[in-house]
């Protein structure tokens, strides 16, 4: 989902960022992960009185899994929403004041930095950590929403344990594609790897370790046309092989998992004005920081890291903004 665009308020909730003039506050946190989170716990304890700005997907992309099996601490697992659910209020207990909104512009051209919350209410901070995480892509088929959190995952690392000894497919030809296969076929029986091209895009040293395990099958030339199961759980997947070629032909396989890993797009683009990113919209931190180019404006999270994308390096890293903005804010 894109962080950045406008939802209606969901039932209950209340909008408590005040309309008319600007209000100034210390620390404003952007984003509801587990890095915005993290960064709001620690922001409190240091009477930053952060307000926090949830965002369109409250709770970031942990609320979209079902179990929740590696995050520390938890031995029995738990489940993404609950788990937020908790961040949330371990925030809160702190004097974090978390509000509905999503920010739809910003403005941080002077030391004092200025975001509009839903395109009409002003909030200027000291410092901002921006922890607006990164939404996966998804190929856009109808059947893929059918089996969301039934099969189709777009999270090797969170969801492959679920598929031990099962048939997967993983959908993509990157660097993640070829990571996550690898990973599933530690775990599963037979990884099926689809890929639309006759190629890999991945680096040399991923694709030489796809091709060496053995239990991978790489599928060239093949789109994905349909994710097939019984309604509630995916139990194949519908291809077409060699699109467009006198020997194009339907062919289905069975699998239990449908893995997507075709990227990631961050939620950066309403801070690109400002904030440097890569070519990918990644924002770029400085050395072991969480330091962007602006003085007094930091991120963590998914939104500036496209390697580990994990809700406890995220979690790690939300810290880390706390940290230095509390750090920031003693110094200026
Ligand atoms: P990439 O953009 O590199 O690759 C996406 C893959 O998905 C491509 O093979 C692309 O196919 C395919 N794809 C995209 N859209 C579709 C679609 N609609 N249908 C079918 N296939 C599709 O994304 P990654 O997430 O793999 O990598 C992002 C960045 O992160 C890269 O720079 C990568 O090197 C880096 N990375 C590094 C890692 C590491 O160093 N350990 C681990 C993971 C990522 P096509 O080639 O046809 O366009």
């Amino acid at each position: 989902m894109d962080f950045f665009k406008k939802m209606d308020m969901p039932q209950g909730q209340t909008d408590k960022v005040p309309t008319g003039e600007a209000e100034h506050i210390k620390c404003l946190i952007i984003g509801s992960g587990p890095a915005g989170y993290t960064a709001a716990i620690y922001a409190a304890r240091a009477n930053l009185n952060p307000v926090m700005i949830q965002g369109m997907q409250a709770g970031g992309q942990l609320t979209t899994t079902t179990e929740v099996d590696n995050f520390p601490g938890y031995p029995e697992g738990t489940d993404g929403t609950a788990m937020m659910e908790d961040l949330k209020k371990q925030a809160e207990r702190f004097g974090t004041e978390v509000r509905w909104g999503t920010v739809t512009e910003a403005d941080f051209s002077g030391k004092v930095h200025k975001v509009v919350v839903d395109g009409e209410k002003v909030i200027t901070a000291d410092s901002v950590i921006i922890s607006t995480g990164a939404t996966a892509k998804y190929l856009g088929l109808e059947s893929e929403e059918t089996y969301r959190g039934g099969g189709v995952s777009a999270c090797a690392t969170c969801d492959g344990f679920f598929y031990r000894g099962k048939d997967v497919a993983v959908v993509g030809g990157g660097d993640t594609a070829a990571e996550e296969a690898t990973y599933l076929a530690n775990l599963c029986k037979k990884v099926y790897l689809i890929i639309r091209k006759d190629h890999l895009r991945a680096s040399k040293a991923m694709q030489e370790r796809v091709f060496n395990t053995k239990n991978i099958e790489v599928l060239f030339e093949h789109n994905t046309l349909e994710v097939l199961g019984d309604g509630s759980v995916v139990q194949g997947v519908k291809l077409l092989k060699r699109k467009g070629q006198a020997d194009e032909a339907e062919v289905e396989i069975k699998v239990d998992g449908f893995f997507l890993a075709i990227g990631h797009t961050p939620n950066s683009d309403v801070f690109k004005p400002y904030v440097e990113t890569d070519e990918t919209g990644y924002i770029i931190t400085k050395g072991k920081s969480s330091k962007t180019n602006v003085a007094g404006v930091f991120a963590c999270g998914d939104v500036q890291d496209h390697i580990y994308r994990q809700a406890i390096t995220a979690a790690g890293s939300g810290c880390m903004a706390a940290l230095d903005a509390e750090r920031y804010l003693a110094e200026n």
